[in-house]
């Protein structure tokens, strides 16, 4: 038996108790984003009913515990991955965060001849940002192919390693197949062969421990909806000594320490990142969120992500013409599939009158796509606040929906 209480756990997430299309909400979409606890809800309404003041400017005593809560939310998100407060940029999310080495760190070092390296079941936000520098650069993009059971080729890999590759940007967790890619071995190899190496780890750290400083990698990136955080949050932690070297992202408030028309000085990092007011807010419920995460036990919440995950798996595979994409060696709680004759669109609206949310499409993940031949997938992803429960109500508006279809 967990030693979690999970049914009390679930009782933490407001919406969760919610229904939809006057049937009981079974939210299977978590790897778009999460639910929130009521700690996290609390702390963002508190901030604005008694706190509520710009940081890092006033000196007036909510100016003071604006700055104070804002500054903690750093310091715990750093304790929550392992790394120090002053390497972690606060920023909106994945997408930013990536887009922040690609343009401060890859744009003014890379040139024609030099190549990039991503793997094939990379989102968007990993992919995208790299064009864009090889556009600009003259530098080259190849891609680290799967197996058909959706693991990286290691070896094939290995082999794109050569001299004239300068960054290799490759997912945590994948958010379409669940694959858990072994970025600690993948990062030694790459920094033995002076490889910068880029994270995703958006899909990684919701589900697991995540302790960036022994991954090894250059630069990790996370996004705070997707755990139990407000919409708009995220981080890029990266090495000191690149935060030091690259050239501010964008300009304005906030990143300077001394504004001349002779030149300006720039504040240290990482707030030379952080121009602008931030999601103050958001950040202060992102605090509540990985204090929530770890009050509950990030192991504890992998355990339970693991037994709906084997779960879910073993029945879905019971489903008359279902195909699962992806059953990778070690694999977080996402599941992609199709049925036969079924299209995904379709899968999905019936799923959602029946109370049922997942999600159809393309993930934001069109080269994995081309690669299985398909126009898209439905996906079902599963949170430790999720019940076993919910997967029989799952399994049984599936087998109603297909029998619709079929
Ligand atoms: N990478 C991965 C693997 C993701 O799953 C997502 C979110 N779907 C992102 C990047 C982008 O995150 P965000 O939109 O929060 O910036």
């Amino acid at each position: 038996a967990s030693p979690v209480d999970w049914a009390r756990i679930r009782g933490d997430f407001p919406l969760l108790s919610r229904q939809v299309h006057g049937k009981p909400l079974v939210y299977l979409d978590s790897a778009n984003t999460g639910q929130k606890p009521a700690v996290v809800i609390e702390a963002v309404d508190d901030f604005f009913r008694n706190h509520n003041a710009n940081v890092s400017r006033a000196v007036h005593a909510l100016g003071a515990e604006a700055t104070e809560a804002y500054e903690g939310a750093r310091t715990k998100l750093a304790r929550f991955l392992n790394v120090r407060p002053n390497e972690l940029v606060l920023c909106s999310g994945t997408t930013f965060a990536i887009n922040l080495v690609a343009y401060s760190w890859a744009l003014p070092r890379l040139k024609a001849g030099d190549v990039i390296v991503v793997t094939r079941m990379e989102h968007h936000a990993n992919i995208v940002p790299w064009q864009l520098v090889a556009e600009r650069t003259g530098a080259t993009i190849k891609v680290a192919e799967l197996d058909d059971n959706g693991d990286l080729d290691l070896d094939a890999l290995h082999a794109l390693l050569t001299p004239e590759v300068k960054l290799l940007a490759l997912a945590h967790v994948s958010n379409v197949l669940g694959t858990v890619n072994p970025v600690r071995e993948i990062c030694k190899a790459a920094r033995k062969r002076g490889i910068t190496t880029v994270v995703d780890g958006s899909q990684a750290a919701p589900h697991r421990v995540v302790d960036i400083a022994s991954i090894g990698c250059d630069f990790y990136a996370i996004t705070g909806h997707k755990m139990a955080g407000p919409t708009g949050t995220g981080a890029l932690w990266a090495r000191r000594e690149h935060l030091e070297s690259m050239p501010p992202f964008l300009g304005g408030g906030e990143m300077i320490k001394e504004v001349c028309f002779e030149g300006t000085v720039y504040n240290d990092p990482p707030h030379k990142f952080e121009a602008g007011t931030p999601n103050i807010a958001g950040f202060i419920g992102l605090g509540a969120a990985v204090d929530y995460l770890s009050a509950v036990g990030m192991d504890h919440i992998e355990a339970r992500e693991q037994a709906l995950l084997a779960y879910a798996t073993e029945r879905m595979d019971q489903v008359q013409g279902l195909r699962i994409f992806g059953r990778a060696r070690e694999k977080a709680a996402v599941v992609s599939f199709l049925i036969e004759g079924a299209h995904s669109h379709d899968l999905a609206t019936l799923l959602d009158l029946e109370g049922v949310a997942i999600r159809s499409g393309q993930h934001c993940a069109h080269p994995l796509m081309q690669y299985f031949g398909v126009p898209a997938t439905c996906r079902a992803s599963f949170a430790f606040y999720n019940t076993f429960e919910e997967i029989d109500a799952f399994i049984a508006a599936l087998d109603k929906v297909r029998r619709l279809l079929a």
